[in-house]
């Protein structure tokens, strides 16, 4: 329906003939937006990437997407290239929030608005809106799924529980947002000691985990596990995604989690991939957030169209992400909970994952 009101839109504009120029109108539609995609390794950018060409191709746009294969360099050659192609907009999921300055100099001077997609880019004046979900409430609904299923948010149970945390990617600007919106939630059960942290790593820099790799965060709580939990148990673990989850899981697996002696901790997630779906599914992962990425692609090519259209995007953050140069006006999504309980209505149900891939 967005999509057919775009096009709608658009025709609409074909036919105006006060304010704006005729010019850009016509060179807009059929012209080709760039899209940056930081990654294959994760379900969510595959889908991202699609569903964005969708929209925009349902709304008379040509498209060039690449993904970045998590490498910052290979990702501004991708959007040098598409610069040099004469792309009309680049919607960009950075890799390396920082090193996107120069080409986007590139992108100003050759008057190419930029939609930062996702994650926020840093320092540089030239990210014209911003497309995202309310980062900080990931965070906090991840930390409330832990103080829920262990009993200390109504009370019924006092503790003391063990916690890890893990984070996410020290380069992409959502990580501290997630990370702090959980500690909002946890740091007050920490500092009443019904939450302990064996490993004593409880600084962000302490627990990030590069590119957001499952096998590095998998490394780390074998390493954790090691040094910490030689006597005690470990009762949850903050994770920030799902492929770190299943990295955290396999850690906990191979020192004999998951047996009746010894359950599996509470493990959050993010992004409802299908792996942490069945995982969720047979009683594993306990929870993850869905975001539903079919919004996300909407906002992000309305966001062109517009731009492109001379309109003002539709927003509704001005204040909350300061890039450093600026506070890039943002429109911010809600994230939902799910766990066992819900995951077959906010996930399947709604069409967003197909039900034979989980069940
Ligand atoms: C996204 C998450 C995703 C993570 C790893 C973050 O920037 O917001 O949805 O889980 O990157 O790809």
């Amino acid at each position: 329906a967005a999509a057919a009101s775009l096009a709608l839109t658009l025709s609409a504009c074909g036919q105006d003939s006060d304010g704006g120029s005729e010019d850009t109108k016509k060179d807009a539609k059929g012209s080709t937006v760039g899209i940056a995609m930081p990654t294959k390794s994760s379900e969510r950018w595959i889908a991202d990437g699609a569903n964005v060409e969708k929209n925009l191709k349902a709304a008379g746009y040509k498209t060039k997407l690449a993904f970045g294969e998590d490498d910052p360099d290979t990702q501004v050659q991708q959007i040098e290239g598409m610069i040099t192609q004469g792309v009309s907009a680049l919607i960009i999921a950075a890799i390396d929030n920082k090193s996107l300055d120069n080409v986007l100099q590139q992108a100003k001077e050759a008057d190419i608005p930029v939609i930062s997609y996702d994650r926020l880019i840093l320092n540089s004046p030239n990210v014209d809106y911003y497309a995202s979900f309310d980062n900080e409430k990931v965070g906090e609904l991840q930390g409330t799924q832990i103080v829920e299923k262990l009993g200390l948010k109504d009370g019924s149970k006092k503790g003391p529980f063990n916690i890890e945390l893990f984070a996410g990617s020290n380069d992409d600007n959502n990580t501290r947002y997630f990370f702090d919106g959980a500690m909002k939630i946890l740091q007050p059960y920490i500092d009443k000691k019904q939450l302990v942290v064996k490993s004593g790593q409880t600084k962000l820099t302490q627990v990030t985990t590069l590119r957001w790799d499952g096998g590095t965060a998998q490394k780390r709580m074998d390493d954790v596990l090691t040094a910490a939990y030689k006597k005690d148990r470990v009762d949850a673990v903050l994770s920030p995604y799902d492929g770190i989850s299943i990295g955290i899981l396999s850690a906990l697996k191979s020192d004999d989690y998951g047996s009746k002696a010894k359950p599996l901790p509470i493990v959050t997630g993010q992004d409802a991939e299908v792996a942490s779906l069945k995982s969720i599914k047979a009683g594993e992962q306990t929870a993850t957030v869905f975001k539903d990425l079919r919004e996300l692609a909407k906002v992000a090519a309305n966001m062109v169209d517009s731009v492109l259209n001379d309109k003002k995007p539709e927003i509704n953050d001005t204040k909350s992400y300061d890039n450093g140069s600026k506070v890039v006006p943002a429109y911010l999504l809600t994230p939902v909970s799910v766990d066992k309980s819900n995951y077959q209505k906010v996930v399947i149900d709604s069409g967003f994952i197909k039900a034979d891939a989980v069940n």
